[in-house]
């Protein structure tokens, strides 16, 4: 199965996808998390990419198709793979379609998820994560069952993103409406874009995802 996973910052992506990866049994490309891994190791990509991450802004599309061509020919991505944050412009769908047609592969679905304005602030200011497995975790809605526990790995140690704040949200969000949302159309044109309402729980997303990839 080959999935792509479009929304907005803070739609639920990431944390829809750590639930589809043990159902599915394939990976989750986040290219978010990819630079994140890129800055922390502080590669040549990490250096060039920090300062247009922090802003807000969107990491050029040569670097960022450059990772993705890169991750996708590893062996884990063999039976498929739930690309999460990517393609954000049309030209990275364009790199996408491409290094599937090499690969004589398509894509089975693109789902969006779609969430109020309100609602994508609310979940990003209040967005934390473990700082050992990467689960998702919220201030309010979505805590661990035992505060101060991962649910997933029992660590207790978390992380906070330093571009969740107010105003770095604000260019993301413009950034998704101008240049990410046109992929809505671009996808509906090749019979491919399902759209789901990303508001609901995150077990009800769960479902809804559910159904449209078991058909
Ligand atoms: P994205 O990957 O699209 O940026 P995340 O999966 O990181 O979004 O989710 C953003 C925040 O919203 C996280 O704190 C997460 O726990 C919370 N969240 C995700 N899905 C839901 C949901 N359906 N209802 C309530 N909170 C959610
Ligand atoms: P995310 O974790 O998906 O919210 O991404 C965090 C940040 O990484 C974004 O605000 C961008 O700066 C950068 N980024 C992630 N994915 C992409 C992409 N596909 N294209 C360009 N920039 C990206």
């Amino acid at each position: 199965m080959r999935l792509i996973l479009l929304g907005p910052p803070g739609a639920g992506k990431g944390t829809q996808a750590q639930r589809l990866i043990d159902q599915y049994a394939i990976p989750q490309l986040s290219t978010g998390d990819m630079l994140r891994a890129a800055v922390a190791a502080k590669t040549e990509v990490g250096v060039k990419a920090k300062e247009v991450m922090d802003a807000g802004h969107l990491v050029s599309d040569e670097i960022v198709n450059a990772i993705v061509a890169e991750r996708i020919a590893q062996s884990d991505c063999a039976n498929g793979f739930i690309l999460d944050g990517y393609p954000r412009t049309l030209k990275q769908a364009d790199a996408v379609e491409a290094m599937l047609r090499d690969r004589n592969l398509t894509l089975d679905h693109v789902i969006e998820m779609r969430v109020d304005d309100e609602v994508l602030i609310t979940r990003v200011a209040g967005r934390y994560s473990c700082a050992k497995c990467g689960s998702v975790y919220h201030d309010t809605d979505r805590k661990p069952s035992v505060e101060g526990i991962c649910d997933q790995c029992g660590s207790t140690e978390f992380k906070r993103r330093p571009d969740d704040n107010a105003e770095t949200m604000r260019t993301r969000l413009w950034n998704y409406y101008k240049d990410t949302s046109p992929l809505v159309g671009y996808y509906h044109c090749k019979g491919l874009l399902r759209s789901i309402d990303g508001m609901q729980s995150v077990e009800e997303v769960t479902a809804a995802i559910e159904a449209i990839v078991s058909r």
